[in-house]
Formats: C-alpha cells, sequence, structure tokens
C-alpha cells in the first residue's frame, strides 16, 4: 500500500463541498474511519470537475444511520449502502466489502448480495477498477493507494482488479462501465480486459434487471461523451443488449443529438436523457407506425399504437418510466405538430410546454439531413427569435405558402382514379387518412373521427386481427399533446 501526498496531485480540502467533509467529520467523530472513494477522487486527480462524491467507512449502514439520523436512508438490498442527505446534496456511503459468501452467488458466478463487511484491505479489491480505488482522507491529506492506482492514471488505463473474466461474471454491469470511462476519461481498456471482452461475454447482460440498466444507460447518456461511447457499444456487442430492437449504427440523426447532447453538458446545460430515448427509437417509432398505416389504422391512432409497441419492446431491457415514456410520446407527436401547424396555432404551439423539445428534435432531425421536415425545423428556429410584428407577417406568408400547397394536393388528386375523387366528395380531408406513407402520417396533422371525418379503421373487417388486439389501457388524460386537441 503506498500512502501519497493529496496536494501533491492537486487535491485540497478547499476543492471540496462542504457535504462530504461533514459526512467525513460525522463519522469519524462518532469513531470510525470515513474515506472519499471512487469517481470524486479519480475525477479530481484528472483535473476533471466530479459528477459527485462517494464515502467509504467500517460503519454498518445501522451504524451509519445512527450517526445521522433523520438525514439517512439504508437502499438496496442486493448491494446494501446509507444514502445521507446534507442540504441539497446526497452522499452515498458505502461499508467496506468482504469477498461474498459462495451461497448469495448464481451458477453463472453473478454475485446476487454482496453484504459482507470487511477491512479497507478487502474493500479495494471489491472495486471494479483501480482508477476506482483510491481511498483519499481530506483532513489528513493523504491518498492511500493499495493497487498502483496512480501509474495507471499517469498511463491512462482502465485495468480491472483481479480477473477480467470473473470480475464480469460477477456483475455483468463492469461491462458497461468498462465502455463509460473509457469514453469518458479516454482511457485505454488495458489488453488482458480487450481478451475476454466478447460478444458471449457481453450476453451475460442479460440477467441483469431492466432498472439497473435503465440507471446504466441514464449514466451513459449524461457523462458528456456520447460520441465515443456509442461506437464503443457496437464493436463490443452490448448495444443489442441494450437496446432491444434499435439497429446497431449511429445514424447521422443520432450522431447530431450526441454531439449536440455532449457539447450541451460541456457548457454547463442540463440534459434530459428521455430526449436521447426519444432519437433512438425514432426510426423503429417510423417504422412500427407504417406498419400500423400497412394494416389501414388512421395516422393518428397507427402513432399512438406504434408508440406504445415500441416503448414497451424497449422496457424489456431499461426500465422506461412512466414520465420518460410520456415525454418521449409527446416529443414524437409534437413532430406532427410542428410540421404542419395552423396558423391560427403557431403562437400557442411556440408556448406549449414540450414546444422546445420538439422544436429540438425537429431541428436536429432536419441537420442531420432529414429531408422529410420541409425545412419546418429551420423556419421554427428563424420564428422564435423574431419581433412580434415580424410573426405577424412571417404567419401570413406561411399560410398562404400552405393554402397553395394545399390547393396543389387537390389537384393531384383530381388527376386520380374516380374512387379517389368519390372519397374526396364525402370527406374533404379523406385524403390524408386514405395514404399509407408514415412520412405522411407524421407530417400531415390528422383527424379525429369526432370532428366528422372518415377515418380507414372504418373499413376494417370485424375480424381484424387489430380489432382483436388487447390494448393496453393508455392514460393520457394528463397529456396534451398540443392546441389542436
Ligand atoms: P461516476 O460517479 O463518475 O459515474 P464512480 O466511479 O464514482 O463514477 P459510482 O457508480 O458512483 O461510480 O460508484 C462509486 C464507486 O463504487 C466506484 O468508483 C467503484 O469503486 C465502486 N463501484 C461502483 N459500481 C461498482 C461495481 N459494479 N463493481 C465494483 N465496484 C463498483
Ligand atoms: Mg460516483
Amino acid at each position: 500500500m503506498h500512502t501519497l501526498r493529496a496536494s501533491k496531485y492537486g487535491l485540497a480540502i478547499k476543492k471540496l463541498p462542504p457535504s462530504i467533509i461533514e459526512v467525513i467529520d460525522v463519522l469519524t467523530k462518532a469513531g470510525y474511519e470515513a474515506y472519499i472513494v471512487g469517481g470524486g477522487v479519480r475525477d479530481l486527480i484528472l483535473g476533471l470537475n466530479p459528477k459527485d462524491f462517494d464515502a467509504v467507512t467500517n460503519a454498518t449502514p445501522a451504524q451509519i444511520k445512527s450517526a445521522f439520523g433523520r438525514r439517512c436512508r439504508i437502499i438496496g438490498r442486493r448491494f446494501e449502502l446509507a444514502h445521507v442527505y446534507i442540504g441539497r446534496d446526497l452522499i452515498e456511503v458505502a461499508t467496506f466489502r468482504a469477498p461474498p459468501k459462495k451461497e448469495v452467488t448464481s451458477a453463472q458466478g453473478m454475485i446476487l448480495r454482496d453484504n459482507n463487511w470487511g477491512t479497507i484491505e478487502q474493500d479495494f479489491v471489491r472495486r471494479d477498477f483501480s482508477i476506482n480505488a483510491m481511498y483519499y482522507e481530506p483532513r489528513k491529506g493523504i491518498i492511500l493507494d493499495f493497487c498502483h492506482a496512480i501509474d495507471d492514471i499517469k498511463n491512462k488505463t482502465l485495468r480491472l482488479l483481479g480477473d477480467p473474466a470473473k470480475r464480469f461474471e460477477e456483475d455483468p454491469v463492469r461491462m458497461l462501465r468498462t465502455l463509460r470511462f473509457a469514453a469518458k476519461l479516454n482511457f485505454d481498456i488495458a489488453e488482458d480486459i480487450l481478451k475476454i471482452f466478447t460478444p458471449e461475454m457481453a450476453k451475460l447482460l442479460r440477467d441483469i434487471s431492466p432498472h439497473r440498466l435503465y440507471d446504466e444507460s441514464q449514466k451513459m447518456f449524461t457523462m458528456g461523451a456520447l460520441d465515443l461511447v456509442l461506437p464503443l457499444l457496437i464493436k463490443f456487442d452490448v448495444w443489442k443488449q441494450l437496446f432491444a430492437d434499435i439497429s446497431p449504427e449511429v445514424t447521422p440523426f443520432i450522431e447530431r443529438v450526441a454531439y449536440n447532447t455532449d457539447q450541451r453538458i460541456q457548457v454547463g446545460k442540463s440534459i434530459n436523457p428521455a430526449f436521447f430515448y426519444a432519437v433512438l427509437l425514432w426510426d423503429n417509432f417510423l417504422e412500427r407506425t407504417q406498419f400500423y398505416l400497412n394494416k389501414q389504422l388512421a395516422p393518428a391512432e397507427a402513432r399512438a399504437q406504434a408508440g406504445l409497441d415500441v416503448i414497451k419492446r424497449q422496457c424489456t431491457r431499461t426500465v422506461i418510466p412512466r414520465f420518460t415514456e410520456t415525454f418521449i410520446r409527446e416529443v414524437w407527436e409534437m413532430q406532427v405538430r410542428l410540421l404542419n401547424p395552423k396558423p391560427q396555432q403557431i403562437e400557442s404551439l411556440a408556448g406549449h410546454a414540450r414546444f422546445r423539445a420538439g422544436f429540438d428534435f425537429l431541428y436536429l432531425r432536419e441537420k442531420s439531413g432529414d429531408t422529410t421536415t420541409e425545412g419546418m425545423g429551420q423556419w421554427w428556429e428563424d420564428y422564435q427569435h423574431l419581433s412580434r410584428d415580424e410573426k405577424e407577417i412571417v404567419i401570413a406568408k406561411y399560410n398562404r405558402q400552405r393554402n397553395k400547397k394545399r390547393q396543389h394536393v387537390v389537384e393531384v388528386i383530381d388527376t386520380q382514379e374516380p374512387l379517389v375523387k368519390e372519397e374526396r366528395t364525402r370527406s374533404r380531408f379523406s385524403r390524408k387518412v386514405k395514404s399509407s406513407s408514415t412520412a405522411e402520417a407524421v407530417s400531415t396533422p390528422d383527424r379525429q373521427r369526432s370532428n366528422g371525418y372518415e377515418t380507414s379503421v372504418d373499413v376494417i373487417d370485424a375480424k381484424h386481427p387489430i380489432l382483436k388486439r388487447k390494448r393496453v389501457q393508455r392514460n393520457l388524460s394528463h397529456v396534451t399533446f398540443g392546441p389542436t386537441q
């Protein structure tokens, strides 16, 4: 074990938030050992801004609870630890762990429960990477390094402690952590990890709960290095395990949003991981919408059903919480509203709660070369920067163009076969419903049957499997898709 002088590596008590110092002080005063460990120490040494600080102690969760009282909650079953709330900060306080007992390991070697308390020497070998296993005592100004972690930091190498295959089998999430840290820190993955990180190994992620995978995916989306991690997910066959049906390919749209997300994080702007899920699942959503359109569902119904299906499928890998699902579907639905808004609704659309996300999505689609946005991304971008009077002028201009376009569509239909004409006389809008193009389903505002328009659902045979399909109960009461509804 090496004792390093913290100041030599740029660590100083004044660089720490008061909350973590308070946690260390309370535990030390109560007679326990307490250290800052993990990402906080690693990032400070690397000159990065730590996302949070974790503490470790020889106090058991129950003892931590009695030291902090109501400010502490014990969480986790598989991996029990204490959450300590100091002001607005949450500090995770773990207890030193010894090797797990045999009976809590699955047939594949996965640790099912990890609550065997131990000493600091036992604790460091249980951590994942050497660079995450440095223990910092801020009051003494020292760092305890048990495994030459400081050399790995200097060499920019990500090294697992112990036998990599065994460590992945014990906890397959370490595969995701490997790719996340390699991308975030721009470190090389050690040779012995590369050797065993096969597609077969990646399959072990199937045993991980969708909740845990969702948490990990969120960390991945918000760490500021999506551009590097996405190709790694594909290269190591982890993508398939995380995203059930999403084709393993960084499309221009995904690439653009990944770059944009990383940029936002760099300048300290907030990001919503749900937005990235909406992007990843977009092609699947379009494809599924097309599927339902081919089955003669009306566009609105096709989109609603497609949204449900796509998210439900993804939930088999990473749970998508209700509020995330609502966000994703609202962003998708906004694409229709923003693409072909009624002129009198433009102003209220721009003030809609989901406008910002919906617009960003549309704009980034356009910027990545998606021509089905018909230039409306740029239109909305310009619109937002206009004065009130200028807005009125562009809306009037938009209205004229829109009328022209609608007239053109009617003329085109007039030259088509009689059946279509006949339907048009029945309903002025039936042409939209008859369309089976996904682009149209997403680009033309569709109408409810209550508005008196015909939908193609009417012509589906009652025995059609879609009509027999058991629908998932959708609670859209709290969802506002925009002023058109
Ligand atoms: P960051 O918080 O920046 O994402 P971190 O390294 O602090 O990175 P946490 O998930 O906060 O990651 O975990 C804190 C520490 O707990 C890690 O540094 C590591 O020492 C240990 N740890 C976390 N997850 C695992 C794991 N699956 N296996 C072994 N050790 C782990
Ligand atoms: Mg951390």
